[in-house]
């Protein structure tokens, strides 16, 4: 069956990519959240010296106290005090031996962005009022804290061939190396741009915004550069390989937050900004499977962007999907990754960033106030 035999082609592909560059066996993606401890967790991450230092998130601190005030983030969720059953918490891989990450130039889309992508997307009209829809997962990952994975959420849409695209933070992505690899790697899956380290861009101003998305970018090349060079490539199997773009091409603003400044930089940039028409509230701790998927089929329309979290913080989102896919695709939809979408309809753009209303997500600024380096 063609589902099954997707289901262990990005095992496949990592596991000739580590072997081929690991001196140790490492634990492939599909295993991570049953294997044995490693001897050793993910390497350090080095600075990037050629570039302004870019402030921490302080909210993204492991443990750090919230302040009473400052509400919960339904676009990140907090990194829980301790470990918890719930999502899938990223359990600590060996990395593979593969050097260090090449540092490369800028890797910017090559045209201009096309004036009908201009602006905040927030969701197609099909053509036809085609039954489409995009599942997106946002993986964010703060300054000062590692991230997760949600292994069961992303196996889920492989065995039941769902496309998906994933917004993947520079700094998640050089965590997880081997599960950015993987992703990159899935033709059922697109990446995006969520910038460097989780940066409000609303907040945030000059260089730095340009760091928080140039970065990720770079980063990107620097995956899809080791892809590119290794032994992996030179199999018949790398044909899947001509799918993957030379540079990102989508960016989803982090905590949907945006100002005139950073949208007209994004969109200068070359990338589209894609916030979401339907809001899961995935961090919420409270947030169950059923609510989730309530949200979902109770607000779905031709082409509505469905936003929630793989990186850990998606509370019950896995849990959610069978009911959410299996009623979708009965009512005919079909899930497509979001430039499929672009590709596919109308483009529904405001000119301000916004969670479900103008003006919503103001309440994030402080989140970036409370750091001194801002
Ligand atoms: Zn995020």
């Amino acid at each position: 069956m063609a589902p099954i035999r997707h289901f262990f082609r990005p095992c496949r592909l990592l596991g000739f990519f580590l072997l081929a560059h690991a001196a140790n066996p490492v634990i492939a993606e599909s295993t991570s959240t049953t294997s044995p401890a490693p001897t050793r967790s993910t390497p350090p991450l080095t600075p990037i010296t050629t570039t302004p230092s870019v402030p921490p998130e302080s909210t993204a601190k492991t443990g750090s106290p919230k302040p009473a005030s400052v509400p919960a983030n339904p676009l990140q969720g907090r990194q829980p005090s301790k470990p918890v059953p719930g999502p899938t918490n990223d359990k600590p891989i060996k990395p593979p031996a593969i050097d260090r990450i090449p540092q490369t130039s800028a890797s910017l889309p090559k045209t201009e962005l096309p004036a009908r992508l201009i602006g905040s997307i927030r969701q197609v009209k099909p053509y036809q009022s085609q039954k489409l829809v995009a599942l997106t997962f946002d993986l964010c990952e703060g300054a000062n804290e590692k991230a997760g994975y949600d292994a069961q959420l992303v196996n889920y849409l492989r065995t039941q061939q769902v496309r998906a695209t994933f917004f993947a933070g520079g700094k998640w992505m050089r965590s997880h190396p081997d599960k950015t690899l993987a992703l990159m790697a899935d033709p059922l899956f697109e990446i995006g741009n969520h910038t460097w380290t989780h940066g409000n861009l609303r907040v945030l101003r000059g260089a730095v915004v340009y760091d928080q998305i140039n970065r990720a970018q770079t980063e990107y090349q620097s995956f899809r550069t080791q892809l590119f060079n290794s032994a992996y490539a030179r199999t018949p199997d790398a044909k899947v390989l001509a799918h993957i773009p030379a540079a990102l091409s989508l960016f989803r603003f982090p905590y949907g937050a945006c100002s005139t400044e950073s949208l007209a930089a994004v969109n200068k940039m070359g990338l589209a900004a894609i916030q979401w028409s339907i809001v899961t509230g995935d961090p919420a701790k409270g947030q169950t499977a059923d609510r989730i998927s309530r949200a979902i089929l109770q607000q779905i329309q031709p082409g509505s962007i469905i936003v929630a979290h793989a990186n850990g913080r998606g509370w019950h989102t896995a849990a959610a999907l069978p009911a959410v896919v299996t009623e979708l695709r009965k009512r005919g939809y079909e899930f497509v990754t979001v430039s499929e979408l672009l590709g596919r309809g109308e483009v529904v753009a405001a000119d301000s960033c916004y969670e479900t209303k103008p003006g919503d997500n103001a309440k994030y600024d402080r989140l970036s106030k409370t750091n001194p380096k801002r």
